[in-house]
């Protein structure tokens, strides 16, 4: 078998589907795409993938590394997205090849089904309540929603007392019976991260995501000294070797790789390994589609360490499409109690609807990251 083409398709609200046929009739999907910078991404797919042409896509740990390894300029992003885009649909192909689903290429089931999370309150947290509330008649009981608005390198005692306001506020509406992660997304300084961390330590929340940035992870193992609630973070590092590091320094109680930017399923289920030999659990962040979803879920289906996973069915950022829209056999996401159960079909288990998805991408949506300012002005993070 042979790969012939490559051909990628974006698409709203803001993803990248790509289609790799071969000359044996069998195509597979992946979805290649950095929130922001699908354009390079793709760039970056056909750059990488005009090498595939030829090759036997049975042969994923060959390609994979010489994706990796010979553009000798390697990691990052943009690069790391388009290997990941081009390995789910190496891994689709073989299990459609072979009649199997992924998670049997990758030594079968360690769990009977997945607890998926829901997001609530939007970039700016708002209205949790209600969300919560409608979440929960749909069966999901854990969620996650941002921290804060934008917190300034030092900010005021009044911006954390917002922030814990409104936490209080959902445990008060709930009590124990709903667990929540809170993400700081990057937007809380290493000096304003203790302080809100103290401050949000009663009400207990599920885990606390990127308390600082990446580029900030020194600071990981000196928070996690000063809390009891368990630290996330990993949806902006790219490969073992950046996760290495992060496990070797400690402080980090859930690690966050992304099937869509960490250089995919082949990769991802190696992070996972490394983190079960830290003790460490596993999250996979997707606020993406329904392939880098089934991707997530097929490392999730073998994963001992792993114990939920983000989904953005209704997500605040899906303007114009949702997860499902583009998903032909629906019925395999149903959610039963926010659980999914391992899919039947070969290969990552996603019928596409390609009409749908060609015709959406003549009109695809440039979307870009919010630029937020502080109140003097300077950029604030997003
Ligand atoms: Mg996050």
């Amino acid at each position: 078998m042979k790969i012939t083409k490559l051909s990628t398709y974006r698409v709203a609200p803001r993803w990248m589907f790509l289609k790799m046929e071969t000359d044996a009739g069998i195509s597979g999907w992946g979805e290649p795409v950095l929130e922001g910078h699908a354009r390079s991404v793709e760039a970056a797919v056909h750059e990488l993938g005009s090498a595939l042409r030829g090759h036997d896509p049975r042969r994923i740990n060959d390609i994979w590394q010489m994706l990796y390894r010979t553009g000798f300029y390697r990691g990052g992003g943009v690069l790391m997205s388009a290997i990941a885009g081009i390995d789910q649909a190496l891994w689709d192909i073989k299990g459609k090849a072979l009649g199997v689903p992924v998670y049997q290429l990758l030594g079968g089931l360690a769990r009977d089904k997945v607890k998926t999370y829901s997001w609530v309150g939007g970039d700016r947290p708002a209205d949790i309540i209600r969300d919560i509330e409608a979440r929960l008649a749909q069966g999901f009981d854990t969620f996650k929603m941002n921290a804060c608005e934008e917190m300034a390198i030092i900010d005021s005692s009044r911006a954390i007392d917002k922030a814990v306001a409104k936490v209080a506020e959902i445990r008060s509406a709930f009590g124990n019976e709903i667990e929540f992660g809170l993400d700081f997304h990057g937007r809380v300084s290493a000096p304003m991260a203790g302080a809100l961390i103290r401050e949000l330590e009663p009400y207990r929340p599920l885990f606390i995501e990127e308390p600082v940035l990446a580029e900030q992870a020194e600071y990981y193992p000196r928070l996690a000294a000063k809390t009891s609630i368990p630290l996330a973070a990993g949806e902006r590092m790219y490969s073992r070797f950046e996760f290495k590091r992060v496990l070797q320094a400690g402080g980090i109680a859930i690690l966050q790789p992304d099937l869509s930017h960490a250089g995919g399923i082949t990769e991802c289920h190696k992070i996972a390994a490394m983190a079960e030999a830290w003790d460490v659990a596993l999250a996979p962040h997707c606020p993406l589609g329904p392939i880098a979803l089934a991707s997530c879920l097929h490392v999730d289906f073998i994963s001992w360490n792993a114990f939920i996973q983000e989904q953005s069915m209704g997500i605040h950022y899906n303007q114009g499409s949702d997860v499902l829209d583009y998903v032909l056999n629906k019925e395999d996401f149903q959610l039963d109690g926010g659980h999914i159960r391992p899919f039947v079909r070969p290969g990552l288990g996603v019928e596409l609807d390609e009409e749908r998805i060609v015709e959406q991408a003549k009109s695809a949506p440039d979307w870009r990251n919010p630029l937020w300012r502080h109140a003097d002005g300077s950029v604030a993070e997003w």
